[in-house]
């Protein structure tokens, strides 16, 4: 849609997860272009120019498009194996079948995860790619291309292992590359997908994939190529007890105060999981602005625990949600970690207080665009930001009953979505991605999924 041309949409609710929460019972917004013009109160403006569509939407709650801030696009051609570990046997049990992809997997793969994510609301996605067999083809080119086609806003974080089985790493030796190895091919990737405009559509950051699978050097060497080239910096942390006594046996201190040894706490970072968290640690990640991507329904699965989201809202640290890899979260959409994140984090220690439907939907919003880097650009209602959004439709039988719109939506079912646009272009209609076949993509999935495991038998 051209900058001067206008949609209008009206006679809804909005909850625009600005600074102030503001909320709207009946209001409208104005896309212009790429962006919103106006979000407010009652009717629309009179007389606006060259509008192109009209948009009634009585009915509807209006929010930010959801935010996914972590998660494994190649995992979903493995879903639904090792479903009775924890985390370390769950990577010893995947990761032979995950050393054999290639780049038809990555991209089938990467495919039905963000039409999964797409279709639910999610605008903004990520792919925290770490697996890079010799000879597997161009991973991280076919992962950007499936966002490009999907139509959603994307940041790659390119992964990498180093720390095999023979230096005390969990990963076996042929599944990890050399630390000079991921350190050119992540510098190449960055150099040739990363846009740093206001309204890129693909960004790329620079993310070891965990203490026990990378080794300090590229830790370190990481950080500084990721802050040399202007770009963010993602891995995960703090997962597990296990992890937690794996990095006192290998580096005599716990997963937080090694990540600062190694130059990675900051405004740049955003971590995933961060569950075994002590007090001095959650001050060390408000004090540095380190981000945190929560991911309570893997948490779960994998028996981690449950992360200390509402002392972390508390202390000042940056927190948005995460699907994880739907080889430990199958379902594989956001709207599900809204709601667990809601729910779990009541099971802690501060029990009913521990946070509200607003609170939920700003983690999966503003909280994602935060940790993303992006706050500026996308995760709230506001003129000048990015027209990134989502119309839910509440008054079904699944949400009808309930007067609370915010309240529907986050603690309800999964709201059916009428309309769904990023940077101004609608991709999903009545449930139905707009840009790509989903029939054809669950097709491919499958096939390949198949592929790999027969790949994977042979040994
Ligand atoms: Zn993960």
């Amino acid at each position: 849609m051209a900058a001067d041309q206008r949609i209008v949409i009206e006679n809804c609710a909005i909850a625009t997860v600005d600074a102030d929460d503001t909320e709207y019972a009946s209001g409208y917004l104005v896309i212009a272009g790429n962006r919103i013009e106006a979000v407010g109160a009652g009717s629309a403006p009179e007389g606006l120019e060259n509008v192109v569509r009209r948009i009634d939407a009585t009915g509807h709650l209006v929010t930010p498009g959801l935010i996914n801030t972590h998660h494994h696009f190649y995992q979903w051609i493995t879903r639904g194996l090792a479903t009775d570990h924890n985390l370390f046997n769950w990577l010893v049990a995947l990761y032979p079948t995950w050393a054999r992809i290639d780049e038809p997997m990555v991209y089938a793969a990467a495919r039905g995860s963000l039409a999964m994510m797409a279709r639910g609301g999610v605008t903004t996605a990520m792919d925290h790619h770490y697996v890079y067999p010799r000879g597997s083809g161009d991973l991280s080119g076919a992962i950007i291309r499936a966002a490009h086609e999907t139509g959603v806003r994307f940041t790659l974080a390119r992964g990498s292992m180093d720390r095999s089985e023979k230096d005390g790493g969990l990963p076996p030796d042929f599944a990890v590359e050399t630390l000079e190895g991921a350190l050119t091919a992540t510098e190449a990737t960055v150099k040739e997908h990363h846009d740093a405009s206001f309204d890129a559509m693909t960004q790329v950051a620079v993310a070891p994939c965990s203490p026990f699978s990378v080794s300090t050097e590229l830790l370190r060497q990481g950080a500084e190529l990721a802050r040399g080239l202007g770009v963010r910096l993602h891995t995960h942390g703090s997962e597990t007890v296990e992890e937690e006594k794996f990095c006192h046996e290998l580096f005599g201190m716990g997963p937080t105060d090694y990540f600062e040894s190694t130059g990675w706490l900051g405004e740049d970072v955003w971590m995933a999981h961060c569950v075994h968290m002590n007090d001095s640690d959650i001050a060390a990640f408000a004090r540095t602005k380190t981000g945190v991507a929560h991911c309570p329904s893997s948490n779960a699965r994998l028996a981690a625990g449950i992360a200390r989201v509402p002392d972390m809202l508390k202390a000042g640290v940056p927190v948005g949600l995460g699907v994880d890899g739907t080889a430990s979260n199958e379902s594989g959409e956001l709207h599900t970690e809204l709601r667990n994140a809601l729910l779990i984090n009541r099971l802690g220690a501060h029990r009913e207080a521990a946070l509200n439907a607003r609170q939920a939907l700003r983690l999966g919003t503003h909280g994602g665009a935060q940790v993303l880097g992006r706050a500026a650009e996308t995760g709230s209602l506001e003129a000048g930001k990015l027209a990134d959004l989502v119309l839910w439709k509440l008054d079904t039988l699944a949400h009808a009953s309930i007067a609370d719109p915010v309240t529907a939506l986050v603690f309800g079912a999964a709201a059916p979505i009428t309309a769904s646009f990023v940077n101004g272009r609608q991709i999903v209609e009545d449930g139905r991605l707009l840009t790509v076949d989903e029939d054809a993509v669950a097709r491919s999935t499958r096939d390949e999924a198949q592929r790999l495991a027969r790949i994977a038998a042979q040994g």
